[in-house]
């Protein structure tokens, strides 16, 4: 449920509804709306439910209690209804600028790793990604350079100026990922580890969480629920295709997830053209795409020589291939923002709509 406090009420009335939550045995997280503060309880109610709802509604300084019927409360759009907007070094994602983040799958060598970041920053790409921890398929393949590649990401953000974003496998790794990277990465085989969740949840570092391959959105928005609540509201969420029967591309890119994501919760979407598809010509296509369908951003693997991969070889980018996709979506970024406030086109900056449809907003069918 959320304690909407009343547009008058005081510091002390709002700390009063929080601790009579915290006595409750609940968690109160507050959030500073435009015009007033929202108060989210958080926790397992139980049948105590209507009893809790009418005890806060009673309290000085509140106007009013909602029930949520989402199983997701702080990164649900009813909560927070502005877009969320996250801040590392100069880049911002979320706030209508297009995030381009690209690098190689793997970090190999130092010189290929400055050769592709020099080159994705001349061409305007905004972060820079690149695995030092890699989860393989396959125990006997290149599982990354581990912290030698951290060292050499903060020497490329030094070179670059751009922030860095690297996966972060398992909770041992999370302090000294966090201590190189800018954003921390959960892989998409990782987005149900609630132990390296709720880690990346105590750390001040954004975190884009990967869709599961095999997860429903309200599952991966239950995964993002884990990171807020633990006390990380900087998270980003990263489309890169789930496991359908297809098998001509590596994954199948949902892209009605996007729009249907900017509906449901405050945070940024990025969409990973490379891996959901697998193949380098298919890359720039649903890069197109999934600007045009309003995400936030892309995410795309970047290699001077691709074919010479230690992993991911297939769906890199050479350099020039990386360029033209710039050249591609850059005009569409620019159209999409010239729509806003196109009712048809309800994704970022939908927060006011997405709110007034409530909790059932969304027809099921
Ligand atoms: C990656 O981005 O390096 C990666 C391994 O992606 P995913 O977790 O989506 O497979
Ligand atoms: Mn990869």
């Amino acid at each position: 449920m959320f304690v909407v406090m009343a547009r008058t009420a005081s510091e002390a009335e709002i700390l009063g509804v929080k601790s009579q939550i915290l006595a409750e045995g609940m968690t109160p997280f507050d959030h500073q709306g435009s015009e007033r503060v929202v108060i989210a309880v958080v926790g397992d109610v139980g049948p105590r439910k209507q009893e809790l709802m009418s005890r806060l509604a009673g309290l000085p300084g509140v106007e009013g209690v909602t029930p949520i019927s989402r199983p997701f409360k702080l990164t649900s759009r009813e909560f927070h209804p502005e877009d969320t907007v996250i801040r590392v070094l100069d880049a911002a994602i979320g706030d209508g600028s297009l995030t381009v983040m690209a690098g190689p799958c793997s970090v190999e060598n130092r010189d290929q790793l400055f050769e592709t970041a020099d080159a994705v920053a001349a061409a305007g790409a905004t972060v820079l990604r690149g695995g030092a921890f890699k989860p393989r398929t396959s125990p006997y393949a290149f599982q990354g350079l581990g912290v030698e590649a951290l060292r050499y990401l903060a020497e490329a953000r030094d070179r670059t100026g751009l922030p860095i974003i690297t996966e972060v496998m398992e909770p041992s790794q999370v302090d000294i990922v966090a201590e190189y990277a800018d954003i921390l990465q959960i892989g998409t085989r990782n987005m149900q580890n609630y132990s390296l969740l709720r880690d990346v949840g105590r750390v001040a570092r954004p975190v884009m969480l990967k869709r599961g391959y095999g997860a429903t959105v309200e599952e991966w928005l239950m995964a993002a629920e884990y990171i807020v609540s633990s006390g990380n509201p900087n998270v980003i969420l990263c489309e890169r295709g789930i496991r359908t029967f297809e098998t001509y591309t590596r994954n199948t890119l949902d892209l009605a997830a996007v729009p249907l994501l900017h509906h449901l919760t405050h945070l940024p979407v990025i969409v990973d053209p490379s891996h959901a598809t697998g193949k380098r010509w298919l890359v720039r296509p649903l890069a197109i795409g999934g600007v045009a369908v309003g995400a936030d951003g892309v995410m795309v693997e970047v290699h001077p020589d691709p074919d010479a991969a230690l992993s991911d070889a297939e769906q890199q980018l050479d350099l020039d291939m990386f360029r033209s996709l710039m050249e591609a979506i850059v005009p569409v970024h620019e159209h999409v923002q010239s729509l806003h406030g196109d009712p048809v086109l309800a994704t970022a900056g939908a927060g006011a709509a997405a709110a007034s449809a409530g909790a059932d907003g969304l027809a099921k069918h």
